[in-house]
């Protein structure tokens, strides 16, 4: 497949390039500067070609010209879109997900949801590297019903431990609540053995899968899922702000309640009735008017990534970041920057994740030099390049320059102290 063997060889990540089933998607995305190379589709995804103009449709046809009649199609975006992620991206049934939200108030409403179906256990289960958003939301959430959040100790690098995980879940354990790729480090858990950990001590177990979904393979209704959660402008390139997904198994859904309780979610909406009477299916998560605009965008996104499918996806992932791990070791070890990251495809995501002493101004300069990648604390670069439109080649380069850079000793003329964005 591939004619040069060695990876330090330009040509290899070319002859990757050129093997690449997906390389044609790139040209589906708006590449404003050809000479940037962007590593940060894990923070906020690449505008797909198509978006701009179904917004444009959007705003001055269903909305300008249509008005309120829109609304006839309007009221079954949410799980019209909700289903194409559910089905295409996350191995789950038609009828099992739907777009509302931001991630962190679905993760309230499920997190609640999921209480309240075990009134007798009063325990959350989580770990303390967990995106801060979800760490936040159950402490509040644990604070205002007086129950126990247990949080779990977990490597920022190498991740959760299976058996730290076991300890900690006994049978007052309404909730396990985990994220499926650490936002940090990548690292990876196995969702089927947590899930199982979970249901042996009769648990709920609920998912944020922002970070993997639309770039590992995510086997929802396979791996036994309760519920779950994620975002849509990460890896499913919806925009800034787009409105999130929520996952509950189909048969949990008429037990489960939400603490929300809006008109979205009630059964006969439009009769106005006097009391909350939840709808039997998912449409019950909803809460109020949704966000119509950017779920044109999301269903774009999530079209583009179902098209890819998630299988290829994941394995031009795991070969993406391979490649990067395979050249830091060799040229970027020597100078410090240790990958941090799991070594094992199957036990990390889509992005790789270096630790440096002066993470921070490398990064910085690395930016300045046409290289887009993030910090996160403490002292660590991430490298995020999304399979959809990243070339083997911007990886290779990528490496190149950060080599160079940090050889050089430029990045020291950078600010040490963070900005508020990092
Ligand atoms: C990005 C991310 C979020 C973001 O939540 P919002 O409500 O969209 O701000 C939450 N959880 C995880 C794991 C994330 O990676």
């Amino acid at each position: 497949m591939v004619g040069v063997s060695d990876h330090t060889e330009r040509r290899y990540a070319q002859g990757l390039d050129d093997a690449d089933v997906l390389a044609g998607f790139r040209d589906r995305v708006v590449i404003a500067d050809p000479e940037q190379i962007y590593l940060d589709g894990n923070s906020l995804g690449r505008l797909p070609a198509t978006t701009a103009t179904r917004l444009q449709a959007a705003v001055t046809g269903d909305w300008g010209r249509g008005l309120v009649g829109s609304w006839q199609g309007w009221v079954e975006q949410a799980t019209r879109v909700g289903d194409l992620i559910g089905t295409e991206l996350l191995g789950a049934a038609a009828g099992e997900v739907a777009v509302s939200d931001s991630t962190s108030v679905n993760l309230y409403k499920l997190a609640a949801a999921a209480l309240g179906a075990h009134p007798d256990r009063r325990v959350i289960v989580t770990d303390d590297d967990n995106f801060p958003t979800d760490r936040y939301v159950l402490a509040g959430l644990a604070e205002q019903r007086g129950c126990e959040l247990r949080v779990v100790h977990s490597d920022i690098d190498g991740g959760l431990d299976s058996d730290d995980l076991s300890a900690a879940i006994d049978d007052d354990v309404a909730l396990v609540t985990l994220s499926h790729v650490a936002y940090r480090s990548g690292a990876r858990i196995d969702l089927a053995a947590c899930g199982e950990l979970a249901h042996a001590h009769g648990a709920l177990v609920l998912w944020d899968l922002s970070h993997s979904a639309g770039s590992v393979s995510v086997e929802l209704s396979a791996t036994g899922a309760d519920l779950a959660v994620g975002c849509t402008y990460k890896y499913l390139c919806a925009g800034p702000g787009a409105p999130a997904f929520l996952y509950v198994r189909s048969d949990l859904q008429a037990a489960l309640r939400q603490p929300i309780w809006g008109w979205f979610g009630q059964s006969a909406q439009f009769e106005m009735g006097a009391g909350y009477d939840p709808h039997p299916s998912i449409r019950r998560f909803g809460v109020g008017t949704p966000s119509v605009l950017a779920t044109y965008a999301v269903e774009e996104g999530a079209r583009l990534i179902a098209e890819a499918g998630v299988d290829r996806l994941a394995a031009k992932g795991a070969a993406l970041t391979t490649l990067a791990i395979e050249l830091a070791d060799e040229w970027l070890a020597p100078l410090g920057l240790r990958v941090v990251t799991p070594r094992d495809p199957g036990r990390r995501g889509a992005h790789i994740t270096l630790q440096h002493p002066a993470a921070w101004q490398i990064c910085q300069a690395l930016v300045h030099d046409g290289v887009v990648a993030d910090y996160r604390t403490p002292q660590r670069l991430r490298l995020g390049p999304a399979p959809l439109y990243t070339r083997f080649v911007d990886v290779y380069d990528a490496i190149v320059r950060l080599r160079e850079l940090v050889a050089s000793g430029r990045h020291a003329r950078y600010d040490a102290e963070p900005t508020r964005v990092t």
